[in-house]
């Protein structure tokens, strides 16, 4: 489902981010990418998003030839992701049903569809009662529960998950992994799980992926992939980007970004075949 071919990616400040990584993901597999900062983990989860491409390698997913995918179908391809972030960028303004439902809205969904499908998601999450409650009523494990059914709320094929677990404390640490865990035996999503806690992770019996200095050294799936030589990191960059807290507007307009439902410029089969999905999509 997700496979990288000789991947590896050279900012244009010089900095290599990452270099030839060969990974390949099943369809209802869950992975933890390991690595303390700097190693490449973001810019690994960008290129599955599709924010970055590579500087050499090839990414497929669930088919789809990243590098050369068009920037018109990235907002539909990006539908296969449900994204979490570890800052949760919730809207404050708005209740946790319509943080939940907004995901719904901008890709087009019917309100039939989004009643229902939102509280089936918040309920996966076990937060139903919550459902009128605002983000800064919420302790931090529920709003990255409020995050997670908005990830999930679209039926996504894949969560993407950036160190979900950064901002909460250890016990909602593993409830947020369980939920995971929960997700991914039940529904089939595959799960990429990004993070520098290894002691959480050592608490799970699941593929672990370490990422040091831009090269994947392990991978429990792949004994064997134990490199003896980490190559020298070249000079960082200041990490200014991707951490800082977004405004209200900012969080609007990623959502939107993520999956919008551009009707002006897709063709009306895409738009039959988006319909027919969410109406044969039973809860
Ligand atoms: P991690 O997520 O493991 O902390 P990153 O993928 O964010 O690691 O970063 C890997 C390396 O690439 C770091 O040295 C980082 O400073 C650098 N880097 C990440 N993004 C950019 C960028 N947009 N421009 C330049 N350098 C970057």
């Amino acid at each position: 489902m997700i496979d990288f071919s000789g991947v590896s990616k050279t900012y244009p400040n010089g900095t290599h981010a990452l270099n030839n990584v060969n990974i390949h993901i099943d369809r209802g597999e869950f992975v933890f990418i390991i690595g303390s900062s700097g190693a490449g983990k973001s810019t690994f989860l960008k290129m599955i998003m599709r924010e970055e491409v590579p500087s050499s390698g090839g990414i497929v997913i669930d088919g789809i030839e990243l590098n050369s995918l068009k920037a018109s179908k990235i907002p539909y391809y990006r539908r296969k992701l449900g994204i979490v972030f570890q800052d949760f960028r919730l809207i404050p303004n708005r209740t946790v049903y319509d943080n939940v439902a907004f995901a719904m809205h901008v890709i087009g969904a019917k309100n039939k569809d989004i009643s229902r499908r939102v509280a089936y998601a918040l309920s996966l999450v076990g937060l139903s009662v919550k459902a009128k409650c605002y983000p800064n009523e919420l302790s931090g494990g529920e709003q990255q529960r409020v995050a997670l059914a908005r990830a999930l709320v679209n039926k996504a094929d894949i969560i993407v998950a950036d160190e979900p677990t950064g901002n909460i404390d250890p016990e909602m640490s593993r409830e947020i992994v369980d939920l995971l865990s929960h997700i991914n035996a039940n529904n089939n999503t595959t799960i990429i799980m990004v993070t520098h806690e290894v002691d959480l992770v050592k608490q799970y019996n699941k593929r672990m992926i370490t990422i040091k200095n831009g090269t994947v050294i392990s991978d429990t799936a792949h004994p064997e992939i134990i490199v003896e030589e980490i190559p020298e990191r070249v000079e960082t960059a200041p990490r200014a980007f991707y951490e800082a807290p977004l405004e209200d507007d900012d969080i609007e307009s990623f959502i939107q970004n993520y999956g919008k439902h551009s009707a002006d410029t897709a063709n009306s089969s895409e738009n039959n075949a988006e319909t027919a999905n969410s109406e044969d999509s039973a809860v």
